[in-house]
């Protein structure tokens, strides 16, 4: 019989600590301290409780818990000295089964992981989606992370173990995220679309109308169709795949809006964008199942490009619902030559339909959109949900600074005109500012000496500055101080300078009755609201030119890697936000009838 939160919450604090057993390893320390923060409305809840308690141990404990786990494919696995549970996972790993040079490796790697760390290797070796891990990722994942800084593998340690646990409790519980996997399964097979150059070396690349990003679309459009039951599902004039659930008769006739990009960075991951098509179409397919209709539509957008990657034009889907495609776009062409025009004419896309993209607000309530964070903090605090409080605006300059390049041996130190140390003074200056406000950021992406030498003095150094902040005004001050600062070290040092500005973009702050309805569904699954800024632009910052948005942000694994292979997510973490989006769903039915 599964465990249930019935029984767990009735039970006394003994028999919550036997229920238990097994989830965390030889550690009843975390489930005793637990037992007092009953009763437990959810299962998520009590995963976080248990997170807590680990979070609130101090390290002594922390590593004791990390060193009651055992080697993998250690000793006591050849000695058949684990537990029940350990056992069961790391022969479903196939880790029982390994050849002598895999384990061979295996050996290698645990004593030199141990080494360093003065701790065992522990991998949820159940993966993200609880299926399993192969002996190739496994082998792969435990090189990667003997690189990684003490403090930061402690820390992910401690993270494995309660993905470890997370699998376990859903055995005890009998509960399948079938939710999550729905979208983690969509998301596996897009990405089987990859282009030419990076498919056969299993990387994902999706640019604007090739052949693979052709091929998402068709896919997309089919599942939405087919598996969804969505009433009408069309490939728009910019290749925007648009589904709409029509609303219930007789009901309001207006439209929630909602959807994320299809296309990829060249060798991205296959969660950026594409999660926050998949999740509202998980909520829709269980709708549809039900046979419910909502007192209001809802139109879900895969948009065709955000990325930029092909050709120079951002924002390229999501702008064109705002009325933003630029009729100049159509005669860049690619590295290839291929113009954006013919390429949109092999696509069969109808050119003259595009300014009919543009939406009509009147027709909205809203628009919200679900993404991979793309930062490490939800990994950080162990959070799988965030609220975006605003879409970060930003500035971006280049710059030059002009000295004089002389002998760097013959010219003293009193007399030099150096232009890269001047730009170092910046960048350190440029980080202190960004660094004295909360949710402010700068970086010098780009420090370039041009044709420098290792005995010249650098005449000159190129530069780049990007400032972001979640309003308007608190990055224009930095940005501000960072121009006088500039100022001020040139004239201090005799040396001259040029700077542009080659980029603009205002903050989108949340609209707060959407944002709020974010948080109250974070809520209702028994989660902490976290809420936080959006360093990266999205969809939803073109949207925020003609309707309310808000945005909801899943953590990503691999201290939330993105714009990379690595960007990874649980179909536990999936889960929670196609019910994170059902429940705001269920609200705005609440508060229109
Ligand atoms: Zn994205």
């Amino acid at each position: 019989m599964p465990l249930t939160l019935d029984q767990l919450n009735a039970a006394s604090p003994a028999g919550f600590v036997a229920l238990l057993d097994g989830t965390y390893e030889h550690s009843p320390w975390i489930a005793e301290r637990a037992a007092a923060r009953r009763p437990f409305a959810t299962l998520a809840q009590l995963k976080r409780v248990l997170v807590e308690v680990v979070r609130e141990a101090g390290r002594d404990e922390q590593l004791q818990l990390i060193r009651a786990h055992p080697e993998l494919a250690g000793r006591a696995m050849v000695a058949r000295t684990l537990t029940a549970e350990s056992t069961n996972e790391q022969g479903q790993a196939g880790l029982t089964q390994c050849t002598p040079e895999e384990f061979e490796t295996l050996q290698r790697l645990n004593a030199q992981y141990n080494a360093k760390f003065g701790f065992p290797f522990i991998l949820a070796v159940r993966g993200p989606r609880g299926t399993g891990l192969g002996k190739a990722e496994i082998i792969a994942t435990f090189a990667r992370r003997l690189d990684n800084p003490p403090d930061v593998e402690f820390a992910e340690a401690l993270r494995n173990i309660h993905r470890i646990a997370e699998i376990r409790l859903n055995d005890k519980f009998g509960v399948e995220p079938t939710l999550g996997h729905l979208v983690w399964d969509w998301a596996e097979r897009l990405a089987e679309h990859s282009e030419p150059g990076y498919a056969e070396r299993g990387e994902l690349t999706v640019t604007y109308l090739t052949d693979a990003h052709r091929a998402c679309a068709q896919r997309i459009s089919h599942w939405m169709k087919a598996d969804c039951g969505f009433d009408e599902v069309e490939i728009d004039a910019v290749g925007n795949v648009v589904a709409r659930y029509h609303p219930a008769p007789g009901a309001s006739t207006k439209y929630l809006l909602t959807g994320s990009h299809y296309d990829t960075v060249r060798n991205g991951g296959k969660y950026d964008g594409r999660l926050g098509i998949f999740v509202p179409m998980a909520c829709v397919r269980e709708l549809s199942r039900q046979g419910r209709r909502l007192p209001y539509g809802l139109e879900v957008v895969a948009f065709s490009e955000e990325e930029g990657q092909r050709y120079k034009a951002v924002f390229l889907g999501s702008g064109a619902l705002v009325g933003q495609f630029d009729m100049r776009w159509l005669d860049q062409a690619d590295a290839q030559g291929i113009t954006m025009r013919e390429a949109m004419k092999h696509a069969g896309l109808c050119i003259d339909d595009i300014p009919k993209l543009r939406r009509d607000p009147q027709r909205y309530l809203g628009f919200v959109e679900v993404h991979i964070e793309q930062g490490p903090v939800l990994n950080e605090l162990d959070l799988p949900l965030g609220v975006v409080t605003s879409i970060n605006g930003g500035v971006r300059y280049v710059g030059e600074i002009l000295g004089t390049a002389s002998h760097a041996g013959t010219t003293p130190m009193g007399l030099r005109r150096d232009a890269a140390t001047a730009v170092a003074e910046l960048a350190l200056f440029l980080e202190k500012r960004a660094s004295a406000v909360p949710d402010l950021v700068g970086t010098m992406g780009l420090l370039e000496v041009p044709n420098g030498s290792i005995n010249v003095v650098p005449g000159r150094c190129r530069f780049s500055l990007d400032i972001r902040a979640t309003t308007d005004p608190v990055r224009d001050a930095c940005a501000a101080e960072v121009l006088a600062e500039l100022e001020r070290i040139c004239q201090r040092r005799g040396l001259r300078y040029r700077i542009e500005e080659t980029l603009r973009a205002a903050a989108a702050p949340s609209d707060p009755a959407w944002q709020q309805r974010w948080e109250h569904a974070v809520q209702a699954l028994g989660l902490p609201v976290h809420r936080m800024p959006s360093g990266a632009g999205h969809d939803a910052m073109k949207l925020h030119e003609i309707l309310p948005q808000a945005m909801l942000f899943l953590r990503g694994q691999n201290a939330g890697i993105s714009h990379n292979p690595l960007e990874s997510i649980t179909s536990d973490d999936a889960d929670l936000c196609v019910r994170a989006f059902s429940h705001l769903l269920d609200q705005l039915c609440a508060e229109l009838s």
